[in-house]
């Protein structure tokens, strides 16, 4: 039989399911997918039961159900003091998965250039080889993930259609500072191109660590689409509600997207986020100081049983280097031991890399947005395993 699509047949199965399967074959505390084990906000959770129950099942407008997209445009307003048209520029889609695709599919036609920042999220090279585009890699150096100014600016050219960026970061935790929006803006400017920027973690941020829109800065508002998810906002990973903000045509041809893709969204669901979208200062301010100080519990612990802990400004997530521990494997192998043998789950950083032959091999991201008992019992878990470890660490040099 003919074969299937070369691109997709040699793609992986995404590193987060993986990991997850291999939790639950093996028992571990899953710290791998980024996921929290506790429900989010419980108006937001009856708003979604009720709405279920009112008799609105059917599809909703393709570009959004008009109170998410007027919610959109509120916290745009409230938030980063962006102003957005509700009706002409908020596209909701099928998560924030859903929106990188439309986002892309939007912008780029076979041959144009896409400027990407390693190490970056799973699903964004294969979608930008799959348009037919030319990703450029710029690559953040660990511990400090600083941005490379001159790769940076060597990596764009007369092709370059559009950076896609990520802040705050996954997995590194990086929040870009305003100096480097201001950088990055100047590129785009001086090359005419577009900025995807997936903001999903906007209100995650810590130790007065603040989240700047690129959209924000000074001739940036054409010139960015920008990607929010319910999932990370409202601690409900699972609802697949994201929203786009990008200025009124770049809007439509996302819509376009958006119609080929999924057409529309769970209409139940849109309503609980929007619901959730006017929640007081509180909630967010509650949000990202609770996960500030999960962090500081699992990151605290980690570094007690002596592994390397990076700096965490922002995310669910904390990179961490495991050579102090003494092993010489690389982090697939390291990942693997710890689920199989400590039963703790973590993701090995070079799958956040386009070549994991020549990615760091030595970092594990573990994420924190879990109960306290969950991350108690992670390191306790480490602990045991880490006193007990012999034969079977992988390649151990020290005992
Ligand atoms: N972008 C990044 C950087 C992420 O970490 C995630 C995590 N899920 C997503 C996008 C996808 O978000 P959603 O679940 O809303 O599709
Ligand atoms: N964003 C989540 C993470 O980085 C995972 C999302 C997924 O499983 N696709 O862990």
């Amino acid at each position: 039989m003919k074969p299937h699509n070369t691109l997709l047949a040699s793609t992986g199965t995404t590193i987060f399911t993986v990991m997850s399967a291999l939790a639950v074959q093996h028992g571990a505390v899953n710290l791998g997918q980024g996921f929290p084990d506790e429900d989010g906000p419980a108006d937001v959770l009856r708003a979604a039961a009720d709405a279920l129950l009112d008799g609105r099942n059917q599809y909703p407008p393709m570009t959004g159900l008009p109170e998410l997209r007027a919610a959109v445009a509120a916290a745009n307003r409230r938030f980063w003091g962006i102003e957005v048209d509700p009706a002409a520029e908020v596209v909701v889609t099928s998560g924030a998965t859903e929106a990188i695709t439309a986002c892309l599919m939007a912008l780029l036609d076979p041959g144009d250039e896409v400027v990407l920042i390693e190490p970056l999220y799973d699903t964004y090279l294969p979608v930008v080889r799959m348009l037919g585009a030319v990703p450029k890699l710029v690559r953040l150096e660990p511990p400090r993930w600083e941005l490379p100014r001159a790769e940076l600016a060597a990596a764009f050219g007369p092709r370059t259609k559009a950076i896609l960026m990520n802040t705050p970061q996954n997995p590194c935790s990086k929040v870009f500072t305003a100096a480097e929006l201001a950088f990055i803006a100047d590129l785009l400017q001086k090359h005419d191109a577009y900025a995807v920027c997936d903001e999903v973690y906007e209100h995650l941020t810590f130790d007065g660590w603040r989240h700047i829109p690129l959209m924000s800065l000074p001739g940036m508002r054409e010139r960015c689409a920008r990607i929010g998810s319910a999932g990370k906002t409202f601690s409900l990973t699972g609802w697949k509600v994201g929203y786009v903000t990008a200025p009124k045509a770049l809007a439509q041809t996302i819509a376009k997207a958006h119609q080929l893709l999924t057409f529309t969204t769970p209409p139940n669901l849109q309503r609980a986020v929007a619901v959730g979208l006017a929640k007081d200062d509180a909630y967010f301010q509650g949000l990202a100081d609770g996960l500030a100080a999960k962090r500081d519990r699992l990151a605290a612990g980690l570094a007690a049983l002596g592994f390397g802990v990076l700096e965490a400004k922002g995310t669910y997530f904390v990179t961490t280097d495991f050579r102090p521990l003494g092993f010489a494997g690389d982090d697939v192998a390291f990942c693997r031991w710890l689920t199989e043998t400590a039963k703790v789950t973590a993701i090995p950083v070079s799958a956040f890399y386009a070549d994991p032959a020549t990615a760091p091999r030595h970092y594990a991201r573990f994420a924190f947005c879990k109960q306290d008992a969950t991350l108690d019992e992670a390191l306790s878990r480490l602990r045991a395993a880490l006193a007990a470890r012999g034969a079977d660490a992988p390649r151990a040099l020290t005992a």
